[in-house]
C-alpha cells in the first residue's frame, strides 16, 4: 500500500491517505504532551513502542472480537488501519482512583473502586476535553444515544479482556481511554492503546508504567515504555540505535 498526503498532524500520530479508500496510514511520533500540549517534549523510540504495543492490543482484541481499526503493521512506527469518521467521544474506563478523577471527587490516588466507572469526554481542544454526560453529548451531536451505549459496552468489554490480560503480566490497568468511530456504517474502535493512553502500574511495587512520569517529571519515561514491550512480549525491545 502506498503513503499518500497528510491528512492531519496530531499530538502523536500523523494520519496519511493511501491509494486504497478504505485505509488510513498512521505514523506514530516520538513527540510527547501533556496538559492539552502545555507541556512538550520527546521519549526516545516513543513511537516505535507505541506502534509495536498498540499492534500487540488490537490484535489481542481481535482474537476476542471486539472490532477495531487495525489492518496491519507498516515498518517499525507505521500502522495500516481502517478509514474511520471519529466519534468526538473519549471514553475513559477507570479501575483505580487516579489522575483528573481523584482532583474531582476528592478520592486518594490508588483507591480501587467497587465497579469500574465509564467517563465521557468532548474531544476539544479549545475546552480542554472537558467532562461530559449522555445528554450533554446528543445535545451536541456528537454521536447518537446507540452508540453512547456500544461505547460504555465496549469500553467495560475491553476492559474486562485487559484487566485478566495484564493481570497476568503483573501489571495493574488503573485507566485508560478509548476513541471509536464509523467505518462503512460500522462502530468500531480507533486511535490507540499504549502507555500514552493508559496507566499501568506495576501488581507488586506500584511503580508507574505510562505516561505519568513523562507528565509529572518523574524519569525513567522511555525505560517505562520498553518495560510495557518486554511484559507484553517477552522480548526485549531493540531499536536500531541500540
Ligand atoms: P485522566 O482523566 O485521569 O487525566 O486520564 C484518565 C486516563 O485516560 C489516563 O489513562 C490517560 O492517559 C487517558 N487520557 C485521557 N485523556 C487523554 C488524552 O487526551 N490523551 C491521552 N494520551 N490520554 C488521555
Amino acid at each position: 500500500m502506498q503513503r499518500l498526503e497528510m491528512l492531519y498532524e496530531g499530538k502523536a500520530k500523523r494520519v496519511y491517505k493511501t491509494d486504497h479508500p478504505e485505509c488510513f496510514w498512521v505514523e506514530f511520533k516520538d513527540d510527547a504532551t501533556a496538559f492539552n500540549g502545555a507541556k512538550k517534549g520527546t521519549i526516545d523510540n516513543k513511537g516505535v513502542l507505541n506502534t509495536q504495543i498498540s499492534t500487540y492490543f488490537f490484535k489481542l482484541l481481535s482474537e476476542k472480537g471486539v472490532p477495531n481499526h487495525f489492518v496491519s503493521l507498516e515498518g517499525d512506527r507505521d500502522m495500516i488501519v481502517k478509514a474511520l469518521k471519529i466519534l468526538m467521544v473519549e471514553v475513559v474506563v477507570r479501575n483505580i482512583s487516579a489522575g483528573s478523577l481523584s482532583k474531582r471527587i476528592g478520592l486518594s490516588e490508588g483507591t480501587p473502586l467497587d465497579f469500574p466507572i465509564v467517563e465521557f469526554y468532548y474531544k476539544n481542544d479549545s475546552l480542554n476535553d472537558p467532562l461530559i454526560n449522555d445528554d450533554h453529548a446528543r445535545v451536541l451531536k456528537l454521536a447518537t444515544p446507540e452508540q453512547l451505549q456500544l461505547m460504555r459496552q465496549t469500553g467495560l468489554q475491553v476492559n474486562k479482556i485487559l484487566l485478566e490480560h495484564l493481570s497476568d503480566k503483573d501489571i495493574h490497568l488503573v485507566d485508560f481511554k478509548l476513541e471509536f468511530g464509523i467505518h462503512n456504517g460500522r462502530f468500531m474502535l480507533g486511535d490507540e492503546i499504549t502507555p500514552d493512553t493508559c496507566r499501568f502500574w506495576d501488581k507488586h511495587t506500584g511503580e508507574k508504567l505510562d505516561k505519568d512520569r513523562f507528565r509529572r517529571d518523574m524519569g525513567n519515561v522511555e525505560e517505562a515504555y520498553r518495560e510495557i514491550y518486554r511484559r507484553l512480549t517477552g522480548t526485549v525491545f531493540h531499536s536500531d540505535e541500540s
